[in-house]
């Protein structure tokens, strides 16, 4: 079934407010299953108003128009609805006592004589009570067409859409969307298009959708279904086939776990502790770890070392290893890991030095230039980047390669263990 979103009012027009209406009832439109082609905005203005909610209703099944249900004579939205659908208004007796009520419990008890024209409903239409304010919602169907009509205040808005809409649009739509998110790290975006070009070709239901983060690739996978357990059976062959391509590259399925829980995760698995020395991105690396709830199990102090002197004082980092080689360099990097696991007792460590920019760079190490070093358990990997964006989208860049060169070492250290190796 298609909806259509209509948003009344002036002031939404002239930019005055954000229309935050049309982007929650399309999400959850959308949850629901049904497809929205159309939006549109129009101002109080009667002609114009009934112009749109005709165009809609000859294109769309189902029309949600929100706002313009207001006390003044400048709200029209029910009054152009009901003339479009040929019905009069009457003044429904339950909606004026609510009102009253409303009045009695919220303000002083004074009704305003225009607020009884928020008691005028179309004949034959559903009347939902609005609990958050004064202006009820309606809903009139009419030869297989519906047209859905709430009030503009977000905080009346979503209750109602959630307590009475929601079910409402559920019984005309019985199918929903169940999605699943498979996030991905260590795999730009082009490559992980090409890898699954095939799958988004003969896509129908399920469908899989990509989108670039900064450093990783998400891939949203949905299914319409008519319940959960039948749209489990349409999403697990696909989220298999997307394992086995990506294999451990995927940290997630699940939609609000973020690559450094997956990581404070694997080391809280391993009974072990990380640190990080950052240079350019100085503590935004600690930062992204310490966002995860109970990341305090795995991560006691770390170190922000942007001069040459605090590398060698707090890492021990040689003079002669930021001499001869500089500190944007692979060996210093190495050295920084190195350093922080010891200064912090800590089993693993990331380091980071680069020339973030807009400044500081040279033809032998231009701006974008970064070193990321890893050190789990004594074994140091470094790795050498080059980002081309700005100061900002660098150190983005930095910290999402560095998170991802953490779990790919610490699944090889877990992989190590089961093999009985040594790391
Ligand atoms: P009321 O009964 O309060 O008069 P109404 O249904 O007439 O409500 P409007 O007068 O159109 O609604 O809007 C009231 C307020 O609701 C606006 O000032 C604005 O704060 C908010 N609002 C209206 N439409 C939107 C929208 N599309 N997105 C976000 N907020 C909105």
């Amino acid at each position: 079934m298609t909806v259509e979103f209509i948003s009344v009012g002036t002031e939404i027009l002239l930019g005055n407010i954000v229309n935050t209406n049309a982007a929650y009832l399309s999400e959850r439109c959308a949850a629901l299953g049904l497809s929205c082609y159309h939006q549109s905005v129009v101002g109080d203005n009667e002609e114009r108003l009934m112009e749109t909610v005709r165009l809609g209703l000859s294109r769309s099944d189902i029309l949600i128009l929100s706002g313009g249900l207001g006390p003044t004579k400048d709200d029209l939205t029910k009054e152009v609805t009901a003339k479009v659908f040929g019905r009069e208004l009457y003044e429904d007796e339950h909606t004026k006592e609510r009102i009253k009520e409303y009045f009695r419990r919220v303000r002083s008890g004074q009704v305003t004589p225009n607020n009884w024209k928020q008691a005028m409903v179309p004949e034959g239409a559903k009347v939902i009570d609005n609990h958050n304010g004064t202006a009820p919602g309606l809903i009139i169907e009419a030869d297989g067409k519906t047209a859905i009509l709430l009030p503009g205040p977000p905080n009346e808005l979503m209750p109602m859409f959630e307590r009475d809409i929601a079910p409402y649009l559920n019984q005309l739509e019985p199918e929903g969307i169940y999605s699943k998110m498979v996030k991905i790290c260590g795999i730009g975006e082009s490559k992980a298009e090409t890898m699954i070009a095939d799958l988004m070709d003969a896509q129908t239901n399920p469908t899989i959708a990509p989108y670039a983060k900064t450093g990783e690739v998400h891939l949203r996978v949905t299914a319409k279904a008519a319940d959960e357990e039948k749209a489990k059976e349409l999403l697990s062959p696909v989220v298999d086939e997307l394992y086995q391509r990506f294999g451990d590259k995927i940290y997630t399925t699940e939609e609000d776990v973020t690559l450094e829980a997956s990581i404070v995760e694997l080391l809280d698995g391993q009974g072990m502790t990380v640190t990080t020395a950052e240079s350019c991105t100085g503590g935004l690396l600690a930062g992204r770890i310490m966002n995860v709830p109970g990341a305090s199990g795995v991560y006691r102090e770390g170190y922000i070392t942007y001069a040459n002197d605090a590398k060698e004082r707090l890492l021990g980092v040689k003079r002669e290893t930021l001499m001869e080689h500089g500190a944007v360099s692979c060996q210093t990097a190495c050295e920084m890991a190195r350093g922080a696991a010891k200064a912090a007792g800590a089993d693993a460590a990331v380091s980071v030095t680069g020339i973030a920019g807009p400044g500081g760079g040279t033809e032998e190490k231009p701006v974008g230039l970064v070193y990321v070093g890893c050190n789990v358990k004594g074994h140091v990997r470094v790795e050498e980047f080059h980002f081309t964006g700005n100061r900002d989208k660098n150190r983005e860049y930095t910290v999402a390669r560095a998170l991802t060169l953490l779990r790919e070492e610490l699944l090889k250290n877990c992989k190590d263990l089961q093999n009985g190796d040594q790391p």
